[in-house]
Formats: structure tokens, C-alpha cells, sequence
């Protein structure tokens, strides 16, 4: 009838306007290169901040010892312990706690804050098996991941003294270079590494004769890791829509982060559920009444819209359990749910096509995206995150885009993924996407 006509032109406009054949897929990568230089050029050069790391060595697996690891999230910590055992020793041995962060300190001063992980810290230190053996210069360092706003190593220093422990800090590092840490220990070719989770950032191996912005000392190694901020990235030839304008206007950070709004875990459930409200708002796709819920901000998780994607069933049982479990709206028949799965699959698409085509341009920038005289050279991209490692429509889509864009011939794509969950054991994510290009 004519609602589901219309309900149909909208989902048709979406598509229309979501696309990314190969040739916008390779604009935007051609962007991303140019950014990238503009970004290492100058302070402020550029949407991307293309910021030093100071991180010039990265591990080489050869390492020994006991080390402690601490990853400071929003709402929880994690404590890591692993013991590495050397050349062609391995891990020979890891152990980690999660620990929730009570929200009365998250607004307290941060001297309680400290204090807490402090403690906490010190009895996992506490646990400390036999299993793990102690090297003859005591314990090795902690690196601590991302915490926002905070001089983070002068607070848990003294922190740590405060409560006895003796121990120093020895690096602190954002989560996309110590994905790149990780993932160097494993596979010695990684040169880059993505984070596509909540949020979304890049990180690679630059050559340090390439930061012109770089007054300093050139490293020894001659590389240093840069911390792209990725996420930042904005382009002309980024498929934007009247629904992502619209969410970008009404967030907290509007013109910002226009990248990771399009790619990222955060978003992708809030832009399916901006079109579904514009089709019950414009073709009753729901019946006569909008379904209240669908008017409420960020309902619709990316957990749930993936869910709803990956459903197998014939009747699609599991759409119509989401759709009254989160939005109460019942009695779907078997079409609407088939729409329901074809929006997720649109902005899933858009998100990953488009990671793909970021990680061709890091490619084209190091010069890994084409044949050089012959030689073999293999090239690893670490990858982490939760939706990475939980949305596998979304993964196997980047995957695939990814190989047709370095070309077949060119490529020979060997992609496959070697899982590292040792990193971060909590999560089985930190795959790595092996590819060849030979
Ligand atoms: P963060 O990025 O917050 O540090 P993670 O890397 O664990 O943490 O990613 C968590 C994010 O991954 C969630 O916010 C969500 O967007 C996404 N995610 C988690 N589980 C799934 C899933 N089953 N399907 C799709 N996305 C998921």
C-alpha cells in the first residue's frame, strides 16, 4: 500500500545515499593521506592530530620478566600480569583482575581515586602465584592505557607509595599504541593497528624523517608510533546523511569526531534508530501511533542492532524479541523485520567499508598498499575493539573490503586472522589481519 511505499523510499534514499563503491571508498582513502601529512606537518595542520608518541622502540618478543599492566576505562580498571619468558620463551604465564570503579569516587577528588586503584593493585600484587617468578631486579613496571585529563603517572606514583608499594611506572600509552605493542610482540611485521570498539582510533610505525612538526632528537630506531586520533577524520567524500547530520548536531561534540560517528560502536544502533523514526513518523511503518521508545536517544545499542543483523532463523525470532524487549513495538510481521535487518545491514556496511578504506590510506602512506619490485613484504594491522571482535557482519564486511581494495592480483590477499588473546585476555578481541602483499 502507499505507507509501505513510502517507508520503502526512505529505506532506498538510505541506501542510495549510505553507499561506497570502491571508487569513493578510494577518495576517501586519498584523504585520509592527505590529512595524515598535513596532520604531521604542523601543530594543528590538520582534523587529524597525528599525535608523537614517544614510543620509537616497540617490543621485539625477545622480552623477560614480570610485568604489570593497568588499563584505566571509564567505569573499571584492569590489573594484567604476565610473565614473558625471552627469546622464543613466549608468555609463559598471565593473570588478570577487573576491578568497578564505585561512581562516588569517579567524583571525588583524585587523590581517592588513586588511592583506590592503588589498593586494589596492591592486593593483586598480593595474589602473586608461584607460578610467576620473581626476576632478580624485582618487579618490572606498570604501562597504564588511557586515562583522560589526569597526569596519571605522578598521581598513581604517589599513590603507590602511599600504600607501600614499590614499584615505578615505566609508560603510558593510549590504547591504539598499546595495540600496537601487543600485536608487535606477536607478529614482528605489524605496522599498524585500529581500534574499533565504543569509539574508534588508528595508530601506525611512521619513519621519523616524515614529522616535519618533530623538532627533536631523531630516535635511534628512525620510527616513531603515531596516534593518529583517527576519529577525528572528516572528508567531502564521506557518505554523510540527513540522519548522521542530525546526530552529529544534537551530540556533545558536534563537528567533531565525524569519522568514529560513522564507524564506530557508539553510533551505529542510534542511526537505525533515527531512520526507523523517521518511518514511523512519515509512513506509520510501526501503525498509527510512533512507538514512543524509538524516540529516545541511543536506545538502540549496537550490541542489540547486531544481534538483530546476525539473526539466522527463517522468521526472524529474534528481530521481533528486540523489537519488543528494547522499542515495545509487537506484532511485527515477517516483512518489517526483514526491513529492520536490511537498515542494520546498510549502516553496518557504510561503518566498515569506511574503516576499510582509513586503514588503505595508513597503508599508502607507510607505502604497504602496492608491490615494491618484487621483494615480499608482509604487512600485519592489529585490530581490537568490541565490535571488531562481536560484529562479524561488520568484520568480515572490513575484511573483505579491504582485499578489494588492495586488488586481488596485487594482493593475493593471504588475510587471515591470528587471535592474540593473551594481550587482553578479558577480551578474545586484539585479532590481527595478516595480509601479503607479494
Ligand atoms: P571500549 O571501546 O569501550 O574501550 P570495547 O573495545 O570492549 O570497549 O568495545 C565495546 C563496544 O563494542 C561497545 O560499546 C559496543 O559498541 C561494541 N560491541 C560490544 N559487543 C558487541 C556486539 N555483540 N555486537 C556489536 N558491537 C558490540
Amino acid at each position: 500500500d502507499r505507507r509501505w511505499a513510502k517507508a520503502m523510499e526512505i529505506v532506498k534514499e538510505m541506501q542510495e545515499k549510505c553507499g561506497t563503491p570502491i571508487g569513493k571508498l578510494k577518495q576517501v582513502a586519498d584523504a585520509m593521506v592527505v590529512e595524515m601529512h598535513a596532520g604531521l606537518a604542523s601543530e594543528g595542520g590538520s582534523k587529524l592530530k597525528m599525535l608523537i608518541s614517544y614510543v620509537d622502540n616497540l617490543p621485539t618478543g625477545d622480552e623477560k620478566g614480570l610485568f604489570y599492566a593497568l588499563d584505566l576505562g571509564g567505569t573499571n580498571f584492569r590489573v594484567l600480569r604476565v610473565q614473558l619468558g625471552g627469546k622464543d620463551g613466549g608468555l609463559v604465564n598471565q593473570e588478570f583482575t577487573e576491578v568497578s570503579i564505585p561512581p562516588n569516587l569517579m567524583i571525588g577528588t583524585s587523590d581517592a581515586l588513586f588511592d583506590y586503584i592503588a589498593a586494589e593493585l596492591a592486593r593483586f600484587i598480593a595474589q602473586e602465584g608461584q607460578e610467576f617468578e620473581l626476576p632478580p631486579g624485582g618487579r618490572k613496571g606498570f604501562s597504564i592505557d588511557d586515562a583522560v585529563g589526569l597526569d596519571v603517572v605522578a598521581e598513581l606514583t604517589k599513590a603507590m607509595k602511599r600504600q607501600g608499594l614499590d614499584m615505578r611506572v615505566s609508560a603510558l600509552v593510549n590504547d591504539t599504541v598499546g595495540t600496537l605493542a601487543g600485536g608487535k610482540y606477536s607478529y614482528k611485521d605489524v605496522a599498524v593497528a585500529v581500534i574499533l570498539g565504543t569509539g574508534s582510533n588508528a595508530a601506525y610505525v611512521e619513519s621519523a624523517q616524515a614529522i616535519p612538526k618533530w623538532h627533536g632528537d631523531l630516535p635511534k630506531s628512525g620510527e616513531m608510533v603515531i596516534n593518529m586520533e583517527w576519529g577525528n577524520f572528516r572528508s567531502s567524500h564521506l557518505p554523510l546523511t540527513e540522519y548522521d547530520h542530525a546526530m552529529d548536531n544534537e551530540s556533545l561534540n558536534p563537528g567533531e569526531q565525524i569519522f568514529e560517528k560513522l564507524i564506530s560502536g557508539m553510533y551505529l544502533g542510534e542511526i537505525v534508530r533515527r531512520v526507523l523514526l523517521k518511518m514511523a513518523e512519515e509512513a506509520a511503518f510501526f501503525g498509527d501511533i510512533v512507538p514512543p521508545k524509538l524516540k529516545t536517544p541511543f536506545i538502540l545499542r549496537t550490541p542489540d542492532m547486531s544481534a538483530m543483523h546476525h539473526d539466522t532463523s527463517s522468521d526472524l525470532i529474534l528481530v521481533e524479541k528486540k523489537m519488543k524487549d528494547i522499542l515495545e513495538i509487537g506484532n511485527t510481521s515477517l516483512q518489517t523485520r526483514k526491513v529492520v535487518v536490511e537498515l542494520c545491514n546498510i549502516v553496518a556496511t557504510r561503518g566498515s567499508r569506511l574503516a576499510a578504506a582509513g586503514i588503505l590510506g595508513i597503508l599508502k602512506k607507510i607505502g604497504r598498499d602496492t608491490v615494491k619490485d618484487g621483494d615480499e613484504q608482509k604487512t600485519v594491522i592489529a585490530m581490537d575493539g568490541g565490535l571488531f571482535e562481536h560484529y562479524s557482519e561488520y568484520s568480515k564486511c572490513l575484511e573483505n573490503t579491504l582485499t578489494e581494495l588492495l586488488g586481488e592480483e596485487v594482493s593475493k590477499n593471504h588475510l587471515d586472522r591470528a587471535c592474540q588473546r593473551w594481550f587482553r585476555p578479558w577480551s578474545c578481541s586484539a585479532c590481527c589481519l595478516t595480509f601479503t602483499v607479494s
